[in-house]
């Protein structure tokens, strides 16, 4: 890991301007003491953002702290269970599940300290600690998209977000009618991260090498968990759609995170439809941003094939890359990509090959893809918008009213 970037090393990246007003936003909220909770330290989207986000506040002169829940198997089963249905997946939830959600919720209870100005509460996991707020100002993250959510689930969770003072969510899509005000911000992603700052071509080729990729012919790649709402048996079928007419390979790489305990198991569905194929490398990562930039550089084409997405911070990755990018129209990926503009986007196998195809089949109009993403990144979703518009919210809390879009 790369030490933290400073904020001056943005300026090259977004422009003075955009560094003295967040300068002066946070000389704003120098007092104030915030607290950042999720449920993991590392893997996935959520901690990726908080890794960088909560330095640079430090840095800003805004005490920020992070922690992270204490939880066993059986609680991130149901956790996991919870993330499935409010995506709308089918599953059986029991009186069990809400009762051991409680139980881990209760010992997070009686150990965290949340004696801060502003509490930031991410996702679902650590929802219920709002049952220690005091006169202090919580904030309720949402990163995922609950348009459409499992009932129940989301009458369990919605009994502890009335208590919040503000909720957040990616997208207007992505919410639901709440009587507490709501903040409407995409994440972002950190252009100056290990995982996202330029690499020289030896580096690149350092790392296909290690996981012996040579770079004879095109690579499309997909760098996601493994988790079934990703997609990656899907990924295979398209791919295997485009191999009949191109020569290429595949890398499906991913680690698992702490947090999500199905990934082994969708692991070996991903190797048992891969069957040997020698043009599909199947890599499972070790947590190295660097690694991930590597192969992301490396690659011709980035998919990100999801069936439900949060956000879908790999596609701002890719994009910033100057990648042509065929992703999923789903959640905040329709955000990212302006189809047959900055990426193309899909809603099928089928579709995901015929933009492989065209894609591959026209190195100009991947290039232009690339550019236009890129593009479209710096002007939406780094990290120097995000840490603005959070600051927004802070300084909104002290204010009353009842809907905030920033
Ligand atoms: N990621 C990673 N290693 C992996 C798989 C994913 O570092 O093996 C990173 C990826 O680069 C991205 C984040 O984890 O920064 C995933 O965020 P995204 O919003 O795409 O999906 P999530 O996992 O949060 O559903």
């Amino acid at each position: 890991m790369n030490a933290t970037a400073k904020l001056d090393e943005y300026i090259p990246v977004v422009g003075q301007a955009i560094i003295d007003d967040l300068k002066l936003l946070a000389e704003r909220l120098a007092q104030k003491h915030v607290l950042h909770v999720n449920s993991t330290a590392v893997g996935g989207g959520v901690a990726e953002i908080l890794s960088r986000m909560v330095p640079l506040l430090g840095e800003m002169g805004i005490n920020t702290k992070w922690e992270v829940i204490k939880g066993g198997d059986q609680f991130y089963q149901v956790t996991k269970k919870f993330h499935n249905v409010l995506h709308g997946r089918p599953d059986e939830v029991t009186p069990a599940d809400f009762e051991i959600f409680m139980e881990t919720s209760r010992k997070n209870i009686a150990e965290m300290n949340t004696d801060y100005d502003i509490v930031f509460i991410h996702d679902p996991q650590p929802i219920a600690l709002i049952q220690k707020k005091g006169q202090n100002k919580w904030i309720w993250r949402c990163h995922i998209d609950v348009s459409k959510p499992h009932p129940i689930v989301w009458a369990f969770l919605k009994e502890f977000i009335v208590r919040y003072d503000a909720s957040v969510f990616s997208a207007p899509s992505f919410s639901q009618q709440l009587p507490i005000r709501q903040a409407l911000i995409s994440p972002s992603i950190d252009p100056l991260s290990e995982k996202n700052r330029e690499l020289s071509p030896e580096d690149v080729d350092r790392v296909l090498a290690k996981y012996q990729i040579s770079r004879d012919k095109p690579i499309i790649t997909q760098i996601s968990r493994f988790d079934r709402l990703k997609d990656p048996v899907g990924v295979i079928e398209a791919f295997l759609m485009v191999r009949k007419y191109i020569d290429c390979q595949l890398i499906l790489a991913g680690g698992t995170a702490t947090d999500d305990p199905e990934g082994l198991q969708v692991l070996a569905e991903v190797k048992e439809k891969a069957a040997d194929n020698p043009d599909i490398h199947i890599l499972l990562l070790p947590q190295n941003d660097f690694e991930v930039n590597a192969l992301q550089r490396g690659s011709d084409v980035i998919m990100q094939k999801s069936l439900k997405e949060g956000f879908g911070l790999t596609v701002s990755e890719a994009l910033w890359k100057v990648k042509p990018v065929v992703a999923g129209n789903v959640g905040g990926i329709p955000l990212q990509i302006k189809h047959k503009y900055s990426g193309m986007l899909c809603n099928s196998v089928e579709g995901a090959a015929f933009a492989l195809k065209q894609i591959l089949n026209s190195p100009a109009f991947a290039k232009r893809l690339g550019e236009n993403g890129r593009e479209h990144i710096r002007n939406n979703f780094l990290l120097t918008r995000h840490l603005r518009d959070y600051m927004l919210l802070f300084l909104s809390l002290d204010y009353a009213e009842d809907l905030v879009y920033l």
